[in-house]
């Protein structure tokens, strides 16, 4: 039979990685919070102390192993969950995701997965590059300041909110500008803003799409 595949896209804070998750369990497939995996190479290459901007530091990722579990990110064996959280990774994440090679490396893992289970994938580029034949596409959006608010709670951090959207807008910025694989919308993307829905209802919208799709393509 074929494979389910779900793309969701769309900024920091947009909801994606929460909404991912419930709605995997909901239809009982596998979450794939690809940002984690950006964040872990950041953790690793700031661990090692290498030059975040040569291509050399990421030399480990040719034999590096991805696995989640109850979505903990564990790589070759090593849980680093916490660690991928940090707000130093925050701040240099979208350098090390510019990579080429990163990028390769990474989108190479999450079409291995995806090319034996139903999906639930998130991150920046699924829709448009990960998975371009996924039979869903969500892209999610909501105003800056709400998401900001949404990263404070989510993270249980004491920051200023100006400081958390000055952060966001940074990380958006650079994300949509960069030459390879830009967080875009993919043409045949559906647009949910969030800002003033409940998970629920953002959860509720995506199944009636997928619903829909699962029908149309039972008629061909
Ligand atoms: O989704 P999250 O905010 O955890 O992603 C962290 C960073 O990983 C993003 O700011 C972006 O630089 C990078 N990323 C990416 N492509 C993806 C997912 C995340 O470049 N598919």
């Amino acid at each position: 039979m074929q494979l389910f595949h779900i793309a969701i896209d769309g900024p920091a804070g947009s909801g994606k990685s929460s909404i991912s998750k419930e709605l995997a369990n909901q239809l009982n497939c596998v979450h794939i919070d690809t940002g984690a995996m950006y964040r872990a190479v950041t953790a690793i290459a700031l661990r090692n102390q290498t030059p975040l901007d040569d291509v050399k530091t990421y030399q480990f990722l040719e034999s590096s192993i991805f696995e989640y579990q109850k979505e903990s990110i564990y790589v070759n064996g090593e849980n680093l969950t916490d660690m991928i959280r940090d707000k130093t990774i925050n701040q240099h994440v979208s350098l090390v995701s510019s990579i080429e090679y990163v990028r390769k490396k990474l989108v190479d893992v999450q079409q291995i997965i995806a090319e034996k289970y139903d999906v639930v994938m998130d991150g920046r580029d699924i829709g448009s590059v990960v998975l371009p034949q996924a039979q869903v596409k969500i892209f999610l959006t909501a105003e800056i300041e709400e998401r900001a608010k949404r990263r404070i709670h989510e993270m249980g951090l004491d920051i200023p909110l100006k400081q958390m959207i000055d952060d966001i807008a940074n990380r958006d910025l650079k994300d949509s500008t960069r030459m390879i694989s830009p967080l875009t919308k993919a043409s045949d993307a559906i647009v949910i803003d969030t800002t003033y829905l409940t998970k629920e209802q953002v959860i509720q919208a995506i199944l009636i799409e997928i619903d829909k799709r699962k029908r149309q393509h039972a008629k061909h």
